[in-house]
């Protein structure tokens, strides 16, 4: 365990802790005006919109909060999480669902996660082996799209950003397919994809979501006008299809509906393939490129940071595994247990969006990190 740093410990303990706990009401704050917003995970988003749509991107609605209930951080754990940042020399970070939530998109495995509610995400070999699958993926991706994409990065990319763009963060890794860490300003390896590309199973190419997003558009003009409603409020009508917006924000179209009105999916533009979202689904494997990409970096770490996650796939925990085995200390920030609890070096117990501003305004990380 780090020991607390004589710059920070120096400082009154009494005015740390009223500092934290005018942050908490400004957190709270926060998190009861961008929190709880719709938007859907990854595994059914959505799709729909050229660039113009994006223009018009709808705010998350509020509704109930989708970040775990947790006691304000301990100053004990504000200490430790600063000094484990401050004498890193090649921190790595790693991220997961935790660092959107309060951006309004749900995780799958906290107390108010999609799994909470009965969602299944959809598997690698459903999507691959059944066409149907791929239809109602990809309606209830084309309708959610836009709130999906109108959230926008919390207190814990911003943090991370700051952090990094004055050089105390050496690399990042993300399990988020959302992009909010490139809105926020840096440029994480994606390890389970992005729902912003779209990817050929045929042939392997590459193309742009917004791009796929017009083509359905134009091939489905029926359903672009049923999202149309849908966002007027019209919800759980014929008109919008009997789309409805699950609390979790997920959407749920009406099995008539998909049966009664195809949904026709864009093929690939250079060989007629199967298109999918460029994201890991469960029962993939990440590409093994991607997978020693992330492993390089770790081996140049000196330590690593995982943020706002379970840690339950495998992907993500063998990060950490591998940090540990070239004797990097590892630092969890996350609400709830994870799967490298007994292995890491410090646990710590909080929300990463309340903890990580106050770790910035502790002072030491307005400089650029020697
Ligand atoms: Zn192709």
């Amino acid at each position: 365990m780090h020991t607390i740093n004589n710059l920070v410990a120096g400082r009154s303990m009494a005015l740390m802790v009223q500092s934290m706990l005018h942050q908490r009401r400004r957190g709270s704050f926060l998190q009861a005006s961008i929190g709880g917003g719709h938007v859907c995970n990854y595994a059914s988003e959505g799709v729909a919109g050229s660039v113009a749509t994006a223009e018009r991107m709808l705010p998350p609605q509020p509704k109930r909060s989708l970040v775990p209930e947790s006691p304000p951080p301990s100053p004990q754990n504000l200490f430790l999480l600063h000094d484990f940042v401050y004498n890193s020399k090649r921190l790595v970070v790693l991220t997961g669902a935790g660092a959107s939530t309060e951006c309004g998109i749900p995780d799958y495995r906290s107390p108010h996660g999609a799994y909470s509610s009965g969602f299944k995400p959809i598997t690698h070999q459903d999507f691959v082996s059944s066409e149907g699958s791929r239809r109602r993926y990809w309606a209830r991706s084309y309708a959610g799209w836009r709130r999906f994409i109108g959230a926008q990065p919390g207190p814990t990319y911003n943090s991370l950003a700051k952090l990094e763009a004055r050089g105390w963060v050496m690399g990042m890794i993300t399990q988020n397919v959302d992009r909010l860490h490139y809105r926020a300003g840096s440029n994480p390896i994606e390890l389970h994809g992005t729902t912003h590309h779209v990817i050929c199973l045929d042939c392997g190419d590459l193309s742009d979501r917004y791009v796929f997003q017009d083509r359905v558009k134009a091939l489905n003009p029926e359903w672009a006008r049923a999202v149309e409603v849908l966002e007027k409020g019209e919800v759980g009508s014929d008109a919008s299809f009997g789309m409805q917006q699950r609390p979790d924000g997920d959407l749920e179209i009406d099995d008539k509906f998909l049966q009664k009105e195809n949904f026709n999916i864009p093929a690939c533009q250079r060989c007629s393939g199967v298109l999918k979202p460029d994201v890991v689904f469960f029962g993939d494997n990440v590409p093994k490129a991607r997978v020693d990409s992330c492993l390089a970096m770790i081996h140049g770490a000196d330590s690593l940071l995982v943020v706002g996650s379970s840690l339950m796939t495998m992907s993500a925990f063998r990060l950490v595994r591998a940090a540990l085995e070239k004797g990097a200390p590892v630092a969890i920030v996350n609400i709830g247990p994870t799967r490298a609890d007994d292995i890491a070096t410090l646990k710590i117990e909080a929300q990463s969006g309340e903890i990580l501003p106050r770790v910035l305004d502790l002072g030491s990380f307005n400089i650029p990190s020697s």
